[in-house]
């Protein structure tokens, strides 16, 4: 039964920066949940399991 008090997620594009990283530079678009506490917006690369500092909201679309 779905949680009606859930918080809506939002598409943010999370792209990790770590050098050594085979996914550095790589863009996912993933649902997040902003945090109660700075940083509001986190995530932790999949592939080398480093905090992603490059989060940008997925509703500014670069032309
Ligand atoms: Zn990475």
């Amino acid at each position: 039964m779905p949680d009606t008090n859930e918080p809506t997620p939002t598409k943010m594009r999370a792209t990790c920066r770590t050098d050594a990283c085979s996914e550095n530079g790589v863009t996912y678009l993933v649902n997040m949940y902003p945090a109660g506490a700075a940083p509001v917006w986190r995530a932790q690369c999949g592939q080398c399991g480093q905090p992603i500092t490059d989060i940008t909201t997925a509703a500014v679309v670069t032309p």
